[in-house]
């Protein structure tokens, strides 16, 4: 019976929303096998064992919004904020140049500092010191004229994660005054403009179900995104979810195999959450499907404040001891770094 729903997602890249219900809710050790097997052989078709990095750097966690979930809230008194400099956050892309990257990620909270003029003054720069790498940015809701203006100056890709396709259940993560219409409307507009584009959600975000994952997946079949960032809800001291339990790993790993064989082509990151809620997450994450690790390139004496949620990993040491960490743990399980700016195979 499930044998049957795996068999159809890998022949036909999609189920119904009722289908991806049932095959979350009936999932088995035995299925879950079998879709990291069937994701892993598609992946491998389409990239060999190559794992591409991106190097993260997050500029500033001062945020308007008050996510429920968030540790990084406006509402968190106890979270020590700061903002890098445009000169430290150049700094931390050449130091990450020299270590290998071709990709940055520039990620922070909704900080009104980060004007399109300074932003746009920033990826000029960005792209002039370093014009073979990709620029992404992942600085959540903005308008279009903005989105319009950062790729201009050369931004290549944006990741903003959906968080859930689910009307109601996006209105239990997140304050009256944010709207899921919005998060789709950024979407839509950063497609239009060129973007390659990430969504993505939480899994086991506080009360949620197989019905509102199959709507993310029903999403992701229709929205067919460049990247898709994953990764389990984990809660934070700070925040009204802090009694809340944890997405699992198990449970991450089977959707990833499960994004993989809807959307192949897919870069699909094995994400710091799933590498904290368990030692191996990341390699496990690879095995079930994924290709992008995005470890820490932010100044090490502000990792610690960048705390999403709790226990968060890869705070304390450098970066190029990150990078080493990672490329350990990658041969570890048969995969390969490289050195490119690991743009999503196309045709597809
Ligand atoms: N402000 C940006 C970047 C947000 S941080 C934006 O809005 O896109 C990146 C991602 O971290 C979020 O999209 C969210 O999915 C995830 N995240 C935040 N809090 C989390 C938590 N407690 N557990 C797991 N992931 C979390």
């Amino acid at each position: 019976m499930i044998d049957t729903l795996v068999d159809k997602l890998w022949a036909q890249h999609g189920l119904e929303e009722a289908e991806y219900a049932r095959l979350i809710e009936q999932r088995t050790d035995e299925s879950a096998a079998l879709l990291a097997q069937r994701a892993d052989a598609v992946r491998r078709k389409i990239y060999g064992n190559a794992v591409f990095v991106r190097g993260l750097i997050e500029i500033s966690n001062i945020c308007k919004n008050d996510c429920l979930y968030c540790g990084i809230r406006r509402s968190n008194a106890n979270c020590s904020r700061y903002r890098l400099t445009p000169e430290s956050i150049l700094d931390c892309a050449d130091e990450g140049y020299a270590l290998g990257f071709r990709t940055f990620v520039l990620q922070g909270g909704e900080d009104a500092w980060f004007t399109d003029e300074r932003l746009c003054a920033l990826i000029g720069e960005l792209k002039t010191r370093h014009p073979d790498c990709a620029v992404t940015l992942s600085l959540g809701e903005r308008s279009h004229a903005s989105y319009a203006a950062l790729r201009a100056t050369g931004a290549d890709r944006y990741l903003l994660r959906h968080e859930t396709a689910d009307r109601a259940h996006y209105e239990t993560l997140h304050p009256a005054e944010m709207s899921y219409d919005n998060r789709m409307r950024c979407l839509r507009d950063l497609r239009e403009l060129g973007y390659q584009v990430g969504c993505g959600f939480m899994v086991g975000s506080p009360r949620q179900t197989a019905a509102e994952l199959a709507k993310d997946l029903k999403f992701i079949e229709s929205f067919r995104p460049d990247m898709c960032g994953i990764g389990p809800f984990v809660p934070h001291r700070d925040t009204p979810f802090r009694g809340e339990s944890a997405g699992t790993v198990e449970l991450t790993c089977f959707l990833l195999s499960v994004i993989r064989l809807i959307h192949p082509p897919v870069l699909l990151p094995a994400t710091t959450a799933l590498g904290t809620i368990d030692p191996r997450g990341r390699e496990k994450g690879i095995l079930a499907g994924a290709n992008v690790v995005m470890p820490n390139l932010s100044p090490v004496n502000v990792r610690k404040k960048y705390e999403l949620y709790d226990n968060k990993i890869c705070t304390g040491e450098e970066s190029a001891q990150c990078k080493d960490c990672l490329n350990d743990r990658m041969r570890g399980i048969g995969y390969e770094i490289v050195t490119d700016r690991g743009d999503i195979r196309k045709p597809y």
